[in-house]
C-alpha cells in the first residue's frame, strides 16, 4: 500500500465518484435533487480547491427524509427485520466498507486533509471494527423481569427502539462519526437521518450506495447534506424526529438542546468539546510521557475532541520535559495528506486557521511564551497549514488555556503539589478526557478518580474502543457512546404488567 502519492494517482473508483457530477440527497435508497436547487462546494483543505458540488437540503428536504424514515420505521424495518436480520445487514455493510476501504480513505484525506496513512490504517479499520461490535449487540438487547410488591403480577421490561433518529456530526472523523451513530441506531431498530458536516460530506455520500447495496430497506438510512443553517437546525426542530444524536461544539450542542425542548422534547445526546489535561509526574517514564503528550495534542493537527491540549508537568522535571517536547515537535513534518513525509495535515478551513492564529496572537499579548511554532505555513501552496505550536503559561484564565482551540496548539505549565494540580486540571468548563503519566499506580488511580472527565488514560492517551463507554462530564456533553451504554442511548424501556391472578377455589 503506497502512502505517498499525488492526487493524479487516486484510484479510478475515487476519481469516478468525484467526476460523477453534483452530489444529491440520499432519501429512500435513491438520489434526489434538493428542493431549493442549491448546491455548495466541498473543498480540499490541502489546496483550497473544490472537490465536488454538494446538494443543500432545506426544511422541505428534511420533511421528505423524515417521512421516509418514519415510513420505514413503521413498515418493513420494525415488522420484518428481526434482531438477527438487522445484525446481518450491518455485518454486510462492514464487509462492503472493507472492500471499498482504499477509496473511502482517499475521499477522507481529500475532503478532511488528514494523512492518508491515518485515514487508511487508522480511521477505516476502526470504522468496521465499530460497526461489527455494534452489530453484535442486535440480538442481545434484553429486558428483565421485575419482582414488584403487588401479588399476582408478572412484570417485565422491553427495550424498544426510539423511532426516527437524526445524527449531526463534525468534520474531524467524518466516516467514523457517521458509523458511531449509524451502528447503534440501526442495531437497536431505529431508522436514521444523517447530516455530515458541510466541510466533509464525501465519505458519507459514498457510504450511501454501500447501504443500498447491503440491502437495507428504503428509508432506513437517509443522508442529508447542508450546513448547520438551515439543514441541521431543521432536524433539531423537527416535530417527528424522536432523537437527535450530536457530536460537535458545546455552543451548537446548547442550540440543539434548546431546539429539542421547544419542539417535541426529542431525546438528545451530546458529545461536545474538550480542553483535556494531560499530567506528567516527576516519577513517570519521562520519554514515554513526552511522546504520549506530543501525540495526544498534535495528532489530526489538534482537531480532536480529546486533544490533550493542557499539559501539566511536575516542576522538578519541567525544563527537561519541555525541552524534550520541543525537540520532538520541531521534527514533525507538516504537509498535505498524500505526501511521503507527513505527521500533521492541514487545518480544515481558512476560517479555522485564522481562529487558531487569533488564539496564538492573543496568547502572546497576554504574556504566554511561545516555545515552538506559532505561525501559518505559506510554502505549501494554497492550503491551510499551521505549525505545531507550544505555549508555556502560568495563568489558567487565559482564553488559550480555557477554550477549545481545535488546532495544533499545546499549552504547557508547571505544577507543585497535588491539591493545586487537581484544582487546576478541573478548572475549565469541559470534562471530556484526561491523561496522567506516573509509575506510582495508586497516584494514577487517585488522579483518575478526582479529575472530572468521562475518560482517563493512565500511562497512555487517546485510545477509544467500541467496547469502552465514551462521553463527557460537565459541558463536554452527556450520554455515553460505545459499549452497552450506546444501546441505552438508542432505546427506551417499556414496562409490561400482566395480571396472573387465577381463581383456584373449588366451585360451590
Ligand atoms: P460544530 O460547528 O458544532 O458543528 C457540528 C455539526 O453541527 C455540523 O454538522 C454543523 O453543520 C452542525 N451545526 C452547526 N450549527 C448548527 C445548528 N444551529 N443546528 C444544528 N446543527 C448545526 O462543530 P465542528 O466545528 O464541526 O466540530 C468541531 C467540534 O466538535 C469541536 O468543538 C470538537 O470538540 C467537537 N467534537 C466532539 C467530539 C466528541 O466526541 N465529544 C468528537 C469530535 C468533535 P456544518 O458544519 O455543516 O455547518
Ligand atoms: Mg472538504
Amino acid at each position: 500500500m503506497a502512502f505517498n502519492m499525488s492526487e493524479a494517482e487516486l484510484k479510478d473508483s475515487t476519481r469516478a465518484f468525484l467526476d460523477s457530477g453534483p452530489k444529491q440527497l440520499f432519501i429512500n435508497n435513491g438520489w434526489v435533487a434538493p428542493q431549493s436547487g442549491e448546491y455548495f462546494a466541498s473543498l480540499n483543505p490541502a489546496s483550497g480547491k473544490p472537490l465536488a458540488e454538494i446538494a443543500l437540503a432545506n426544511e422541505a428536504d428534511v420533511d421528505a427524509a423524515v417521512a421516509a424514515a418514519r415510513a420505514a420505521f413503521k413498515g418493513h424495518w420494525s415488522q420484518k427485520f428481526l434482531a438477527g436480520d438487522r445484525a446481518a445487514l450491518l455485518f454486510k455493510l462492514a464487509d462492503l466498507i472493507d472492500a471499498h476501504a482504499d477509496t473511502l480513505a482517499e475521499l477522507e484525506t481529500l475532503d478532511n486533509g488528514k494523512p492518508y496513512r491515518v485515514s487508511r490504517k487508522g480511521d477505516l479499520p476502526y470504522v468496521t471494527k465499530h460497526l461489527r461490535y455494534q452489530a453484535g449487540w442486535a440480538d442481545k438487547i434484553e429486558g428483565s423481569t421485575v419482582p414488584v410488591t403487588f401479588p399476582n403480577q408478572f412484570v417485565y421490561t422491553r427495550r424498544e427502539p426510539l423511532g426516527v433518529v437524526a445524527a449531526i456530526i463534525p468534520w474531524n472523523f467524518p466516516l467514523l462519526m457517521a458509523i458511531w451513530k449509524l451502528g447503534p441506531a440501526l442495531t437497536a431498530g431505529n431508522t436514521l437521518i444523517l447530516k455530515p458536516a458541510e466541510q466533509t460530506p464525501l465519505s458519507a455520500l459514498y457510504l450511501a450506495d454501500l447501504v443500498a447495496e447491503a440491502g437495507f430497506p428504503p428509508g432506513v438510512v437517509n443522508i442529508l447534506t447542508g450546513p448547520g443553517l438551515p439543514t441541521g437546525a431543521a432536524l433539531a426542530a423537527h416535530m417527528d424526529i424522536d432523537k437527535l444524536a450530536f457530536t460537535g461544539s458545546t455552543a451548537v450542542g446548547a442550540k440543539i438542546m434548546e431546539a429539542a425542548a421547544r419542539s417535541n422534547l426529542k431525546r438528545v445526546s451530546l458529545e461536545l468539546g474538550g480542553k483535556s489535561p494531560n499530567v506528567i509526574f516527576a516519577d513517570a517514564d519521562i520519554p514515554a510521557a513526552v511522546r504520549g503528550a506530543q501525540w495526544a495534542v498534535f495528532s489530526t493537527a489538534g482537531q480532536e475532541c480529546v486533544a490533550g491540549s493542557r499539559i501539566f508537568v511536575e516542576r522538578a522535571i519541567y525544563n527537561e520535559a519541555l525541552d524534550a517536547l520541543k525537540g520532538h515537535v520541531e521534527k514533525m513534518q507538516v504537509n498535505h495528506g498524500f505526501a511521503e513525509k507527513v505527521h500533521v495535515g492541514p487545518i480544515i478551513t481558512e476560517a479555522q486557521m485564522k481562529r487558531i492564529q487569533g488564539y496564538v496572537t492573543d496568547g502572546q499579548k497576554a504574556g504566554a511564551e511561545i516555545i515552538s511554532g506559532g505561525a501559518a505555513i505559506k510554502d505549501l501552496g494554497d492550503g491551510y497549514f499551521f505549525e505545531p505550536t507550544i505555549f508555556a503559561y502560568q495563568d489558567d484564565s487565559l482564553p488559550l488555556v480555557q477554550e477549545e482551540i481545535f488546532g495544533p496548539v499545546a499549552a504547557v505549565t508547571a505544577f507543585d503539589d497535588w491539591d493545586e494540580l487537581i484544582q487546576r486540571a478541573n478548572s475549565t468548563m469541559y470534562g471530556l478526557a484526561a491523561g496522567v503519566w506516573t509509575r506510582d499506580i495508586a497516584k494514577g488511580h487517585n488522579y483518575a478518580h478526582q479529575v472530572q472527565a468521562g475518560t482517563v488514560w493512565i500511562n497512555g492517551y487517546g485510545m477509544i474502543d467500541p467496547a469502552a463507554p465514551f462521553g463527557g462530564y460537565k459541558m463536554s456533553g452527556f450520554g455515553r457512546e460505545m459499549g452497552k451504554e450506546s444501546i441505552e442511548l438508542y432505546t427506551q424501556v417499556k414496562t409490561v404488567w400482566v395480571n396472573t391472578y387465577q381463581d383456584t377455589s373449588k366451585p360451590e
